[in-house]
């Protein structure tokens, strides 16, 4: 029997761990945390979208870096294995905007428990509260790992310690340095899908402030290099919400640019109207109330805490009767409500990201199972590797399939290959 140790009890780690027991291996689960799949309990706001209902072949597409790399494990164990695979656990799903997948139930902790239940029955030793601190190999060889003062022998060891996000669920980065130690590269890492930080202090007024069934665009250096449709927030410091968050893998990169490019996001607040509609829909607005100042003339068109921030950057007299608005000032205010330009100072830190960019580099790890080019015996799940997904599902559904696929091919090591 196989001796496998995986490290981490994330979605990756516990996929792992289920999957190589499964597969016939004697599994120890270390955990460093009081409890496994900290970070799934706040994934999708607590309803943790599990996976996306998109075609598998349009999978790749949405991880910007090193989509096809998951290929070969999404091929494995693809979104319905994984939606078969919580059903059978008495896990119910259902499909939202987008393909997305949550359980029926909207509970984050029905996976968690699903998950750690499967482990128990695959017959899985788990041990929270234990943080590994190095990995052991001989002659290029996985032996074990070091556990406090404890050494644990494996004939496997499964990396799957996440990235640095949320450090507080205990995702705080410890596998770059154990794979580092063992001769691999990391590239660069940075916050993806992360809140954006912008110049313009008008923000925090509208702090709170949710928008939806809005356009955003992001523009570097006056290029339009990306777009996302549907709901947005602002915060104290900047802009959040589902389309900044995807948006935000584009100014990431940008960011990383020397010298430091112009970044703006303008927000189409009307983007369903051609600029002439929404002119003649300010017309109309204006002579149902002719007699009002134009401060208080948008309440139709806006939400209320947004009014005095647009009044203001419209440049057009609060007070002023809406019948004396001229021409050229409404036409100012249309271009303003169809594109509210946000300069972008940079992005929120890694901590506060959904996701971190960058890892352990692929090139060194073996598609098809996981397991490392350089070190025989050492696999890596999940985050902890250089590929990070759109918002949707796509990087637990990564974490899932990278963990099927490691935890298997740990279990059936050929130690004469
Ligand atoms: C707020 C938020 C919301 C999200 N929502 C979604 C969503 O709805 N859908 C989606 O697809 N993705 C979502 N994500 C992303 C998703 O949660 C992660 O990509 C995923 O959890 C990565 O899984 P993982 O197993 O690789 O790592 P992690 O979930 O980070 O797990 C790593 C585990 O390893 C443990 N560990 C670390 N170091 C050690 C050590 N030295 N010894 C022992 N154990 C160790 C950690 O304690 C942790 O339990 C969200 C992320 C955040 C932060």
């Amino acid at each position: 029997m196989k001796q496998v140790i995986v490290v981490g009890a994330g979605p990756a780690g516990l996929m792992a761990a289920i999957s190589a027991a499964e597969n016939g291996a004697d599994v120890l689960l270390l955990e460093k945390m009081p409890s496994p799949g900290r970070k799934i309990l706040i994934t999708g706001k607590g309803r943790c979208n599990f996976t996306n209902r998109c075609e598998l072949s349009d999978f790749p597409k949405h991880f910007p870096n090193n989509g096809a790399f998951l290929y070969s494990a999404l091929r494995v164990f693809d979104n319905q294995d994984l939606i078969d695979f919580f059903s059978a656990r008495g896990v119910a799903s259902k499909v939202e905007r987008g393909g997305r997948l949550f359980p029926v139930s909207d509970k984050a902790l029905d996976i968690v428990e699903a998950l750690t239940k499967a482990v128990r029955q695959a017959g899985v030793k788990i041990q929270t509260g234990h943080t590994v601190q190095s990995i052991l190999t001989e002659d290029n060889r996985v032996i074990g790992v070091v556990c406090g003062t404890e050494t644990l022998k494996a004939d496997a060891v499964v990396l799957a310690t996440g990235g640095l996000s949320y450090p507080g669920t205990g995702s705080t980065g410890d596998g770059y340095r154990l794979a580092k130690e063992l001769g691999h590269s990391v590239t660069p890492l940075a916050p993806a899908l992360i809140p954006l930080e912008t110049i313009e202090n008008w923000v925090k007024e509208l702090q709170g402030l949710s928008l939806k069934n809005v356009e955003a665009i992001v523009r570097i250096d006056g290029r339009k290099v990306d777009s996302d449709f549907g709901e947005m927030m602002f915060t104290h410091f900047g802009i959040s919400g589902p389309i900044i968050l995807s948006l935000s893998q584009a100014v990431s990169k940008a960011l990383k640019q020397t010298p430091a490019p112009e970044i703006v996001v303008d927000v189409n607040l009307k983007p369903a109207l051609t600029p002439e509609t929404l002119d003649k829909r300010l017309r109309r607005d204006f002579t149902a109330v002719v007699r009002k100042q134009f401060k208080n003339s948008l309440g139709d068109l806006l939400p209320a805490k947004m009014i005095p921030v647009i009044v203001r950057l419209s440049g057009i007299q609060p007070d002023k009767p809406v019948h004396q608005i001229t021409r050229e000032e409404r036409l100012r205010l249309v271009d303003l409500l169809q594109n509210l330009r946000l300069g972008i100072r940079g992005t929120r830190p890694v901590a506060e990201a959904v996701v971190t960019a960058g890892g352990i580099e692929v090139k060194e790890i073996q598609p098809k199972t996981m397991e490392s080019r350089l070190t025989k015996g050492l696999y890596f799940a999940g985050e902890i590797m250089d590929v990070d997904g759109h918002t949707g599902g796509f990087n637990l559904q990564a974490a899932f399939s990278t963990g099927f696929v490691a935890g298997r091919a740990a279990a059936k090591i050929d130690f004469k290959k």
